[in-house]
């Protein structure tokens, strides 16, 4: 509500909220233009999914989760945010406790706020000296001494935004079996992040471990795999006893989500799986073409000082800021732009170290990022304002601009 309208009433080159600033591939085009054109799909879909994108999922996830998944198993959403808001909203009540692994996915606050639960953020395990998203582990004490009769559900991000921390089989059969003693506690799993892993890792979708796919709903977004984060197209798949509740407060919430948009993406799984640009097929060249761009940020953030994190998947870097000075930003403009609307300033995050640099940054040298307190529930919370997170789904020209900009920063 700050940063991104900040950036535009700056000029600032954006590497703060996640979404990719070019066209999405020629496939995914076509396939969108294609699916808006005459008749056939200008009606409203079924209410829990356009049959061809749900067949499609069906088939692609009986793959990820190991299962034979059925259309009963599937319901397609506005975005992936709509797949967590429905999670939350069917199954969590006024009170009950749910664990939230931090930093976290903001959205995950709010929706829980909602209902009124109380929130559990356990925060992740980090070595002395961070070097990768690898020395991010989960606190298995912390979950154990914090799970009870109340623990209604546990929302697990992997790979996961902000740290590109990715979550092992081993950790997730841990989870498992952590869980057993609690068979009312759902896992919401947010994987929208699934295609977008480094170095010849393997995602592993968590409802494909043991018997967690009976508690588990799993969500997703084309958003992100296709480049298309407006279209806001996400689903969530699930058993079927879960997936009925979702399902009803779709039917009364929005019906259904646009046809056009779900034919599109429906055509672009199919043809997703085709060779592309020379590899076996899109999600390889997908994984390819991000590598690069993390090399190039990276490596760039490294000359400049800021002590970046090197995330094992998803498109974000963290920077340590532990060490960095700078002087505090001068506000008049950012209480002005506040005062007519044209953005939201957070009166209780003047003070926060982590939103001063970002402020600065923007203000003094063009470019956004944003503060790590943004994803705790505690904003006050110390270790968290030690960190800024850098995005790198952006042209390597707006981010090689961006690194010029931060030249002499910090020198
Ligand atoms: N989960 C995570 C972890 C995300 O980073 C995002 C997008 N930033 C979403 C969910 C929301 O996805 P969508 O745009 O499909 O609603």
């Amino acid at each position: 509500l700050e940063f991104t309208p900040l950036a535009k009433l700056t000029g600032s080159i954006n590497l703060g909220q996640g979404f990719p600033n070019w066209a999405p591939p020629e496939f995914v085009q076509k396939a969108a233009s294609e699916s808006a054109l005459g008749k056939d799909y200008s009606t409203y879909a079924r209410s829990a999914g356009h049959m061809n994108l749900v067949n499609e999922i069906c088939y692609q996830y009986s793959q990820t989760l190991k299962r034979d998944l059925t259309p009963e198993n599937v319901l397609v959403t506005v975005g992936a945010t709509q797949g967590l808001y429905l999670s939350i909203q069917a199954f969590v009540e006024e009170g009950d406790e749910v664990i939230v692994i931090e930093p976290a996915f903001d959205i995950y606050y709010g929706a829980l706020e909602m209902v009124k639960a109380k929130i559990i953020p356990i925060p992740l395990k980090s070595a002395a000296h961070i070097q990768s998203s690898k020395d991010l582990q989960l606190d298995w004490e912390a979950i154990k001494s914090k799970l009870n009769k109340k623990t209604k559900a546990i929302i697990i991000n992997t790979p996961q935004n902000p740290c590109g921390k990715c979550i092992s089989k081993a950790e997730i059969q841990q989870l498992a079996t952590l869980l057993e003693p609690y068979p009312d506690c759902i896992v919401i799993s947010d994987e929208v992040y699934e295609h977008l892993i480094f170095e010849h890792q393997e995602h592993t979708a968590l409802a494909s471990v043991g018997s967690l796919y009976d508690r588990c709903l799993s969500v997703y977004s084309a958003g992100k795999t296709f480049s298309v984060t407006g279209w806001k197209i996400g689903w969530v798949v699930g058993p079927k006893i879960l997936m009925q509740k979702l399902q009803y407060l779709q039917q009364w919430m929005v019906f259904s989500v646009g046809t056009p948009l779900q034919e599109a993406v429906a055509r672009a799984l199919k043809s997703a799986r085709q060779a592309f640009e020379k590899f076996d097929d899109y999600y390889a060249w997908f994984r390819d073409f991000y590598s690069h761009k993390r090399s190039l940020l990276f490596q760039g953030l490294k000359e400049l000082g800021f002590n970046p994190i090197l995330p094992q998947s998803g498109f974000f870097i963290l920077s340590d800021i532990k060490g960095i000075e700078f002087e505090a930003p001068v506000m008049d403009k950012i209480i002005q732009w506040d005062k007519t609307g044209e953005l939201s300033l957070d009166y209780n995050t003047l003070e926060l170290k982590d939103y001063q640099l970002a402020r600065y940054l923007c203000l003094e040298y063009g470019v956004v990022t944003i503060p790590m307190s943004s994803f705790h529930l505690n904003k006050n919370n110390k270790q968290a304002q030690q960190w800024i997170r850098f995005a790198f789904c952006k042209e390597d020209q707006s981010i090689e601009e961006a690194l010029n900009k931060l030249k002499g920063f910090n020198k």
